[in-house]
């Protein structure tokens, strides 16, 4: 768990970032209706939970330079006996303020009184400006209030700028912390992938493997940090196929990627094995390769290297390798030159990951890749997906394959966060025997 003198840490570094004359606010998610009177489980916005560390929907986090009442401010629902009864504990002002180390905190519904008086004198506002259209126009409508009042000449902030570039920059180096929270999301996750790997045959159902891993979940006080993909034979040719409900058929590869949340922070694993539990050859053919990428791309995780460096690693060993299987016809440089291996591996190598499974963060600033640094969580995926209607030997059609892991970037070289689950074929056939 983060505590809150790290979120209050994070807070005085943005605080720092922006400098004076700033005012930083930040909303917290909103409740959504899914039908009815039904509401999709609330999750926290990522950038007011990293911080803030409030859990609770219809909140806002102001972070102001010099302000009466102290730096830290935020607004939430007060604790109400009667909600309480139906919806259980809330921290309430009272209790977030000194649970959550915040300077003040008010009464949401007193938000429209207060912010005036925060706003006037600032220079600038920081908001995640043009996220969500209504709070673009409630920030507006605060500022214009500074202007009315008093008829005093004006004080309200002339300047508008985003957070999220500031704040996203801070979110894509892991504390000490957070990479415990991750490895912890890792090894559930782990679990549920070995749980899967044990019971798949063929006769069962996609779905099946879908219970084993929401099981595994569950049991660990975990879920899902985003829809599974669970798909059978050409299924797993399918990149956001998340219907996981067919039948799993003898011969066929089955693809998951799942991954868990954990304290808020996600994993993202995915594992290629055989329904019956051993690899036909042409299936070994195709999973070396990926797996070779794979290696060759972790390698290339180091400090100092590019961002782009692990995908340049990985398309080079699926070019050659596809051209050495007769999948592709056309000499290596033109292959490369063409991108002619995007008809088989059509995705990037990999994504920042964190308190979103495609966390936040830049991947080319002034048009240059960025520079993998200390701290900073990836995932390497490699793929190759062999569509039914492709051109090729009947053996290759309708197989999707993709190995997925999450690698810290240290100074150590790449630490593998998910490692303990299988990749070699060996080590797969042995785990799905056992
Ligand atoms: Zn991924
Ligand atoms: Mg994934």
């Amino acid at each position: 768990m983060i505590k809150p003198q790290e979120f209050r840490k994070r807070r005085q570094q943005l605080l720092k970032t922006l400098g004076d004359g700033a005012i930083a606010i930040v909303p917290s998610a909103r409740e959504k209706v899914r039908n009815g009177d039904v509401h999709y489980p609330f999750r926290q916005d990522s950038d007011f939970w990293y911080l803030s560390g409030f859990s609770e929907p219809d909140a806002i986090l102001v972070l102001c330079h010099g302000c009466e009442v102290g730096e830290h401010i935020l607004f939430c629902r007060e604790a109400d006996p009667a909600k309480m009864i139906w919806d259980g504990p809330m921290l309430g002002t009272a209790g977030a303020r000194e649970k959550l180390l915040f300077d003040a905190v008010y009464d949401i519904k007193a938000i429209d009184n207060i912010m005036p008086t925060l706003l006037k004198g600032r220079e600038r506002i920081c908001y995640p400006v043009g996220k969500d259209q209504a709070f673009d126009l409630k920030v507006l409508d605060w500022n214009k209030a500074v202007e009315t009042r008093k008829g005093e000449k004006s004080q309200a902030p002339e300047k508008f700028t985003n957070v999220l570039h500031h704040l996203h920059d801070m979110r894509l180096y892991k504390s000490r912390e957070e990479i415990r929270c991750m490895k912890k999301s890792a090894e559930i996750a782990v679990k549920a992938h070995q749980r899967m790997m044990q019971v798949v045959a063929p006769g069962k159902n996609e779905s099946d493997l879908l219970a084993e891993y929401l099981h595994t979940l569950a049991s660990h006080q975990s879920q899902p940090s985003y829809t599974p993909i669970i798909g059978g034979g050409a299924n797993g040719c399918i990149l956001h196929y998340v219907q996981n409900n067919q039948p799993l058929q003898d011969g066929d590869l089955v693809l998951v990627d799942a991954g868990a949340e954990y304290d808020l922070y996600a994993s993202d694993i995915t594992r290629t094995y055989p329904v019956n539990g051993v690899f036909t050859s042409a299936q070994r053919d195709l999973y070396e390769l990926v797996l070779t990428a794979h290696a060759a791309a972790v390698e290339h995780v180091q400090v100092g290297n590019q961002w782009n460096h692990p995908h340049e690693a990985a398309v080079r060993v699926i070019a050659q390798g596809l051209i050495d299987l007769g999948l592709l016809q056309a000499p290596l440089e033109q292959v490369l030159e063409e991108e002619l291996y995007t008809e088989f591996f059509m995705h990037k190598t990999g994504h920042w990951l964190g308190l979103d499974v495609h966390d936040c963060g830049d991947y080319q600033v002034d048009g240059l890749w960025v520079e993998l640094e200390a701290g900073m969580v990836l995932t390497i995926e490699p793929g190759i997906y062999v569509s039914p209607q492709a051109p090729v030997q009947a053996h290759w059609k309708g197989m999707g394959i993709r190995i997925e892991d999450d690698v810290l970037v240290s100074r150590k070289g790449p630490q593998i966060l998910s490692d303990k689950i299988p990749r070699d074929i060996d080590a797969i056939e042995t785990l799905m025997r056992g």
